[in-house]
Formats: structure tokens, sequence, C-alpha cells
């Protein structure tokens, strides 16, 4: 079955990330649909879209199939913070797992491409620092964290068993930490978490003693990435790692975030999260080569631009307003 190439499949399209993709396809030209179960994204982060000629929304469960037309998709409809995806674990498998089977046949039937979010999750608590994308990693396949892990590594094997046994143009991005307006403000994230702390003023969570590092990528520059990605060559499948190799400690973003924001707020140290990866960096080595791209934002310019939106967006918002109904971020 042929498809209209011009339209774009954004699932996920309510989240943090989905939503920027949105917007800069819309700007690119396209006609997109954003599909969303509203679990951890927001109707609020599509608002200024809904009067757009070109954009629709379709409230909808990757985890069951759906038929629609679309010459490429995006699929990004999994719950992306710890908090968040230890909440319902299994709903998170069958987010992963089940919604990437889902679109996949999707795009073998449209003969659309799709590219499928991945994560440096797959490479577990790593012990090859940074990470290649021949690392293969160190998961735990029974711990909490298991249910977005493994089921992100079970939706990058659908991926590749698609490409080779029925030629569908898969493309497979690796995303390292991720930050930037329109995180919820419970999302339950460092980033988010720490703004929103130091912002009203509250203690800041420090987890363990705050020697984990990450590396922590400006949204803008993710997203030019995806289109990067989706506009190569077919033989571009990935897994390609997208991230700012920007390496740092907990402490010192902690550190970095009171400076920026002038906050008083103090520093306490809680219970470090079981399998919680010691160091995480990625080496974009492959992205500079394959899609010309390395991040332009740097992480002080990131974060003043997402502590402004976090000003003007915690006016008037409760401190308890959560995300989801009974999880405790
Ligand atoms: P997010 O939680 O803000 O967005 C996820 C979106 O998917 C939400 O709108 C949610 O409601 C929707 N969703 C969840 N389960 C769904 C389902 N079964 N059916 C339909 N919609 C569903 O998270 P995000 O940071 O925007 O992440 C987007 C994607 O990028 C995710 O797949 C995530 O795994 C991946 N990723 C993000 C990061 C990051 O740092 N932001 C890092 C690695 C990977
Ligand atoms: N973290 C923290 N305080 C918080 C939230 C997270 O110290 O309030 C730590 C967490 O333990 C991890 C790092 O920050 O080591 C990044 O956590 P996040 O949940 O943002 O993403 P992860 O990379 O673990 O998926």
């Amino acid at each position: 079955m042929t498809c209209d190439r011009r339209r774009v499949l954004v699932t996920g399209g309510a989240g943090f990330v989905g939503s920027h993709l949105c917007d800069r396809l819309l700007a690119d030209g396209r006609d997109v649909v954003a599909l969303d179960n509203f679990s951890t994204g927001s109707r609020d982060n599509l608002a200024h879209l809904l009067d757009h000629p070109d954009f629709e929304v379709i409230p909808h469960d990757v985890a069951f199939p759906i038929h629609l037309d679309a010459g490429e998709i995006y699929n990004l409809a999994c719950p992306a913070s710890p908090v968040h995806y230890q909440f319902d674990p299994v709903q998170t498998i069958r987010s992963s797992v089940l919604g990437a089977a889902n679109m996949l046949d999707l795009a073998h039937r449209m003969n659309a491409t799709i590219l499928q979010a991945s994560t440096s999750e797959v490479y577990g608590d790593p012990e090859v620092h940074p990470q290649t994308e021949t690392y293969r990693g160190n998961v735990n396949p029974i711990g909490p964290r298991a249910c977005y892990d493994e089921g992100k590594r079970c939706a990058e094997t659908l991926c590749f068993d698609y490409h080779r046994q029925h030629g569908t143009r898969i493309r497979v991005p690796r995303i390292f930490n991720t930050y930037g307006p329109r995180m919820h403000h419970n999302d339950g994230r460092v980033v988010s978490n720490f703004i929103v702390q130091a912002l009203r003023g509250e203690d800041m969570t420090i987890y363990g003693d705050g020697s984990q590092t990450r590396a922590f990528c400006y949204v803008d520059d993710l997203i030019d990435a995806f289109v990067l990605m989706m506009e190569a060559a077919d033989d571009v499948t990935g897994p390609i790692n997208l991230g700012n190799p920007h390496e740092i400690s907990m402490k010192e973003l902690a550190g970095h975030i009171i400076d920026l924001t002038g906050s008083r707020s103090k520093l306490v140290h809680t219970g470090l999260p079981v399998d919680d990866p010691v160091q995480r960096c990625p080496d974009i080595s492959l992205a500079r080569r394959v899609l010309g791209w390395s991040p332009r934002v740097s992480l002080e310019e990131g974060l003043r631009r997402t502590i402004g939106y976090f000003e003007a967006s915690l006016r008037g918002v409760a401190t308890s307003d959560a995300l989801i109904e009974g999880c405790p971020a």
C-alpha cells in the first residue's frame, strides 16, 4: 500500500521531546499526526498547535494496533523518567515492545520509514566509558529499571528483525539524557527536579553521594539530529548515539543550577536508586561522521532557557500537582 509521504506520525507527540518534534516538523511544512495516551504527556504541550491546519491529535495507546496513513513514523511513545516508567512497569514493557511491534507493522504496511527512540539505558550500568555503539551493555534483566532497559533493547531487536526480514526502513537513535522546556514539573528526572526545587527554595535531592555522572543534551539539538537521521540514506539504520558528551556529576549539576537561579536551597542526600548507573557519557563519533551532527547548545545556555521556562510555568502551579495520580514524583 502506498501512503502520503508528507504525512508524519509522531507517537508520544504530547510528551516533552515529542511536542518539540511536532513543532519542528510543522515548521518544515509537514502534515503531522500526534498520537498519545497522555500518560506522562500533556495536552498543554500541544495547545499552541491545535488550530494548525496541518496538525491532528489522536488519543491512542501504541500497545494496540492502529491503521493510519503516514510516510514517516517517529515512535517515541514510552514513559522516560525512572519514577514514571517504574510506576507501572508492565505497561512500560507493553508500550515499548508491543508499541514498537505495532508501529513497525504499520511502517511495513505503509512502506514508511520508522525512527524508533532508543536510549543510553540499553548500556545499563556501563563498564565501557564513554559508551560506543559497539558496546553491548551491562543491564540487569530482572531489576526495577529492566522494564525500560530491556523493553527498549527488545524494541531495537524488533527494528533490526523487521529490517532484515521485511526490508523495513529503520532509524535507531540511542538517546542520552535530554532536557529542556516542557518537561513536567513533576517529571522526576534530575534536571527538572533540581530546577523546580531551586526555584521554590526547597531542598535539592541528590541521590547517593552525587558522584554519579550523566551528560545532558538540550532538546533542540536532539530534534536536529532526529530530522537529519530520518533524512539520511537508508543504510543509516543506526544504532547511533545522540547526546552531548559534556559529562558532569550530579553534585556539579546541582551547583550550576544553584548559581544560575541564585537559589538558597540546601543540598540533601537521599538513597541511591537500585541499579542507578554510576557513569554515562556518549561517544558521538558516529553521529559526527554519518550525520555531520554535534550538539550546539552549551549546558549553561540550555539550563538558562529551561530555568526561564520553569520560572514562567510554575506560577500558580500547586506543589502537589502530580503528573500521574498515585505516583510519588
Ligand atoms: P515523556 O514521558 O515526556 O514522553 C513520552 C510520551 O509518550 C508521553 O506523551 C506519554 O503520554 C506517551 N506515551 C507513553 N506510553 C504510551 C503509550 N502506550 N501509547 C501512547 N503514548 C504513550 O518522555 P520524553 O523525554 O519526551 O521521551 C520521549 C521518548 O524518547 C521516549 O521513547 C523515551 O524513551 C526516549 N528517550 C528520552 C530521553 C530523554 O532524556 N528525554 C532519553 C532516552 C530516550
Ligand atoms: N537524581 C538525583 N536527584 C533527583 C533525581 C535524579 O540525584 O532528584 C540522579 C539519579 O539518581 C541519576 C541521575 O540523577 O543518577 C539522572 O537521573 P534521571 O532520573 O534524570 O535519569 P537517568 O539517567 O537515571 O535515567
